[in-house]
């Protein structure tokens, strides 16, 4: 131990000074002192060690080396980890970023209901318990043209509801091409294997005949399952089965066919693509006697999975045990209603990811000139005459498994600088207060304008000005 190593030992100031500092009494205020006390306590053993281990630090110096480590620790445990930001990926339904940002109603609804008792099971002309799920089975009806739906926390968990209250000990035919991955969590053998369903793959990865399907139906076979091949696709020779002959195959074997949807259109959509994805209710006229989608992807709303389709069907799975541990939170089958409603009256253009994905060009290239504009003028601001910024054209994404190979034409702004490459640029932005994500492509940072909300102009010219000043 070096010879003066008491005196810095010391020097480390004790446990009541450092709860009596003007910053550890801000930070009690909002962790509580206890928090606090850990962290200080954390921090001090740190110290000590490296004091003991040779390391020298002047008296002066203990004391702000505590104060520094423990007020950076507790800054990050006060702020919320959960927080809004900016999405300028060009990525609409972008998981990662929470996906479907809610319409106005739906905010309204979830927020009215949220801090106040309500119908939630309850039927006041009755005076006793209603089910929750008949806040939206009739909407959906209504919408989808379906017998009756059935409402769960997403689609994982409607995938899984339905393979298990029509399949359990049974065998499922599905084709080779549609074993998908989504998420990385969310593989379809896996839940057919967890649902008590066995597998019977039918044809090959980029080919499958309806013989595939009809030679591998057993006696034992419960189902034929159509999954929508979200995230990817195949090119090249591809051989597929339509979902009317699919339809009659199931119908001639007394077989169910599911059909998971992925995302949940609801409505035709003003795109060039658009012809590619199939609604929820051509689906079901198409002869899936059981369609499974998102609440949160194409179709606007809040986290949530549909199953539509046969009553027969449906009136099974709310008797399994299974329902109970998946049901829906009082919030959002709030928001899942409101957001119902905008469809049913055709005012389904305010919805965001709807109004996302038929932006016109022109709105799209006024967005991107604004920002640009509103980038130069905070730059000069805040003299950062070291940065660029144009306004180019991007290929923009509708995400969440639709679409994956369409892109749409879009605008954004690029962000050059000369002291600062693409990767920092966008690293610094991502981690300002209110943190902007943008792409990073052929060594630019690029604001992407499609999926800004209201206001998002200005929090990014806000942020940039923050991160401008930091260097
Ligand atoms: C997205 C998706 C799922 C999973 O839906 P969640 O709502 O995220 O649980 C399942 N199947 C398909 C085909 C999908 O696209």
């Amino acid at each position: 131990m070096p010879s003066d190593s008491n005196a810095q030992f010391r020097s480390i100031p004790s446990m009541d000074e450092l709860l009596n500092t003007p910053w550890a009494l801000k930070f009690s205020a909002s962790l509580g002192r206890e928090q606090v006390k850990t962290a200080i306590t954390e921090a001090l053993e740190k110290i000590r060690r490296e004091l003991c281990a040779g390391a020298s630090v002047s008296s002066q110096s203990a004391a702000e080396l505590v104060l520094l480590r423990v007020s950076s620790m507790l800054r990050k445990r006060a702020a919320s980890t959960l927080k809004p930001v900016v999405n300028a990926t060009g990525v609409i339904v972008h998981t990662n970023l929470g996906r479907a940002p809610l319409a106005r109603e739906a905010l309204e609804a979830a927020g009215a209901i949220a801090g106040t008792y309500s119908t939630l099971e309850y039927s006041p002309e009755e005076g006793g318990r209603n089910g929750r799920n008949s806040h939206i089975e009739w909407l959906i009806c209504q919408i989808t043209g379906a017998e009756a739906a059935l409402a769960v926390n997403n689609n994982a968990a409607a995938v899984l509801l339905a393979l298990s209250a029509l399949a359990a000990g049974r065998e499922v035919v599905v084709s080779c091409g549609e074993l998908v991955e989504i998420g990385g969590s969310f593989r379809i053998p896996d839940i057919l294997a967890f649902s008590g369903a066995s597998m019977r793959v039918a044809g090959c990865t980029n080919s499958v005949r309806i013989d595939d399907y009809s030679s591998a139906i057993t006696e034992n076979t419960a189902a034929l399952l159509k999954v929508h091949p979200s995230n990817y696709r195949i090119e090249g020779f591809v051989k597929q089965v339509s979902r009317k002959e699919l339809a009659e195959l199931a119908a001639s074997r007394a077989l169910v066919l599911i059909e998971d949807l992925g995302s949940g259109l609801l409505c035709p959509l003003n795109v060039p693509f658009a012809e590619r994805e199939h609604s929820v209710r051509e689906c079901l006229q198409g002869g899936s006697t059981i369609v499974t989608f998102s609440g949160d992807k194409l179709l606007g709303g809040p986290q949530i999975g549909i199953i539509a389709g046969s009553k027969l069907l449906i009136d099974k799975m709310r008797q399994h045990q299974l329902l109970r541990a998946l049901r829906v939170d009082k919030m959002t089958l709030a928001a899942f209603e409101a957001t119902l409603r905008l469809y049913l009256t055709g005012r389904h253009g305010e919805i965001p990811v709807i109004r996302m994905v038929e932006a016109d060009a022109d709105t799209l290239l006024k967005k991107a000139r604004n920002l640009c504009r509103l980038l130069r003028s905070a730059a000069v601001n805040a003299g950062a005459n070291d940065f660029g910024f144009s306004v180019v054209e991007t290929r923009d994404a509708v995400g969440g498994g639709a679409f994956p190979v369409d892109t749409l034409a879009g605008f954004g702004v690029a962000i050059r600088s000369d002291s600062m490459n693409a990767e920092s640029i966008a690293a610094a932005l991502r981690t300002a207060s209110v943190p902007i994500i943008p792409a990073v492509r052929e060594e630019q940072a690029v604001l992407h304008v499609r999926a800004l909300l209201f206001g998002d102009e200005k929090r990014i010219a806000a942020s940039f000005t923050e991160i401008a000043e930091r260097r």
